[in-house]
Parts: C-alpha cells; sequence; structure tokens
C-alpha cells in the first residue's frame, strides 16, 4: 500500500530525515514512535507532498508519489489529519466537513457525512455549531472525520491523543481500530507508546531522524532497548 525507501527529507536547507525505510500493508495500523523533534510530522508531511524529500522514493498504491503535491496525494486516496488538528475553527462542523468533501471517491457529500455521523454521534448533535465552541477530543474527532470525506485508503494520524483526556483517547483509539477493521491503512503518529504499541500491527522508532528499530507491535512492547532509544539516539 504504501512502501518508502531511502528517503531524507527536511525544509529548505534543514535536512531532517535521513534514509527512511518504512512500509505500510493493506489494512495494516503502522506506528511511528520517537521523542520531540525525532522527525515524526516531517515524515507523515514528506508522504502527503508538504515537505519535499530531496532523495529516496515513496511509493503509494503502486504508483510514485514522491515530490507529488499534498491536492494530489489526498485525491489518490492518501489522507492525512496533521498535528494540531488544523480544522476551520470559525466554521460549524457541517461546513468543516462541506470543505473537506472533494469528491474523489464515488459517494455522495451526504452519503459521507452521513458516515462520519454515525462514527461521531457528537458531530451530528453539534453540526451547526462553531468547531471552535468544542472541546479538544470533539475537534479532534472533526479532523478524523474531515479527513475521512476524502474516502482514503491510508489514513495519517499525527498525534491524535495529543491533549485529551484518558476517557476521550480510549474513544479515538477504538475508532482508529474500527477503521482499520473497515479496511482503511493507518499510519499513526503516538507518543502514548503502550497504548499505541497495543493498538498497532507493526512499529517504527524514529530518533534524530532516522528508523532505529522497527518490527511487529508487540514485539517492540517489551523490546529491552526501547527505552534507551527512544531517550537517546544510536
Ligand atoms: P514532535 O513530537 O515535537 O512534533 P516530531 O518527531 O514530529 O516531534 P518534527 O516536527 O518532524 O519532529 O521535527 C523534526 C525536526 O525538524 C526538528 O528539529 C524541528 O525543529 C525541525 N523542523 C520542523 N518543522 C520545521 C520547519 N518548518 N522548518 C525548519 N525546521 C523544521
Amino acid at each position: 500500500m504504501l512502501k518508502i525507501a531511502g528517503l531524507n527529507s527536511g525544509y529548505g536547507r534543514v535536512s531532517v530525515l535521513e534514509g527512511v525505510n518504512l512500509e505500510v500493508d493493506e489494512r495494516e495500523i503502522v506506528v511511528i514512535l520517537g521523542p520531540n523533534g525525532a522527525g515524526k510530522t516531517t515524515l507523515l508531511n514528506s508522504i502527503s507532498g508538504v515537505a519535499k524529500a530531496t532523495a529516496g522514493t515513496i511509493e503509494f498504491d503502486g504508483k510514485a508519489i514522491t515530490g507529488a503535491r499534498p491536492e494530489q496525494v489526498v485525491r489518490m486516496g492518501l489522507a492525512h489529519c496533521p498535528e494540531g488538528r488544523q480544522i476551520f475553527q470559525r466554521l460549524t462542523v457541517e461546513e468543516n466537513l462541506v470543505a473537506a468533501h472533494i469528491g474523489r471517491g464515488g459517494k455522495s457529500f451526504e452519503a459521507l457525512r452521513n458516515e462520519v455521523f454515525e462514527l461521531f454521534p457528537i458531530l451530528k448533535e453539534r453540526r451547526n455549531g462553531m468547531a471552535s465552541r468544542m472541546s479538544g477530543g470533539q475537534q479532534q474527532m472533526l479532523a478524523i472525520g474531515r479527513a475521512l470525506m476524502a474516502e482514503p485508503k491510508l489514513l495519517m494520524l499525527d498525534e491524535p491523543s495529543l491533549g485529551l483526556a484518558p476517557k476521550i483517547i480510549q474513544q479515538i483509539f477504538h475508532i482508529i481500530l474500527n477503521l482499520s477493521k473497515s479496511g482503511i491503512s493507518i499510519l499513526l503518529v503516538e507518543q502514548n507508546v503502550q497504548l499505541a504499541l497495543e493498538c498497532g500491527d507493526y512499529a517504527y522508532l524514529l530518533n534524530t531522524g532516522r528508523v532505529r528499530l522497527h518490527g511487529p507491535a508487540q514485539k517492540l512492547a517489551t523490546h529491552s532497548d526501547i527505552g534507551d532509544l527512544y531517550l537517546g539516539g544510536a
């Protein structure tokens, strides 16, 4: 589904990622772990075309997307739910969903919106309310709902649990598992290591722009070096 080989990437002259190899198979939940500044967001930005690759290849659904623009990438079925949610605060819930509908797959706006409302009933309740008036958890649900309006085959989520209460985090992870069961592949950046490894199939640990460790999530959860690699880099 997604295949990254030898990826170098960064911002202008600032190089962040070096030689990253990563794969996501169909229906898989792949987790990216790592401390602040490791390059996790940069990796998602490079896949979605926000940050530019300077070397290596990114292939999605059998096609090269290296250097593609964000609007091209999302049209191919790869949606990005960015760090900090980035919803339109001054629009209503429904208007946010309208703005995210790109008419990529076969489904109508109404059909997709109803699927989002089924997944997150609170969004239906608040559909005419301003996004800025909602709680952090509800805004995160709206951010995921917006990404789903693109009918993605692969959904990238950047720290969806950030700043949320434990009960809401459980809810969000439950939804992520359900999305995966419904056939959407997931690439998840997460600071909540334990929960992410419980939910994921495979995991990569990034530090200082390189993959330091990777393997089945359950194996990584018990890996003796994970703490050192998380904190100390190489
Ligand atoms: P966090 O958990 O803090 O979001 P992260 O693993 O997602 O960390 P990135 O946000 O990818 O890390 O940042 C990796 C490096 O790239 C950091 O050193 C950061 O300062 C740098 N960086 C991030 N965004 C930019 C930018 N727009 N321009 C220049 N450098 C940037």
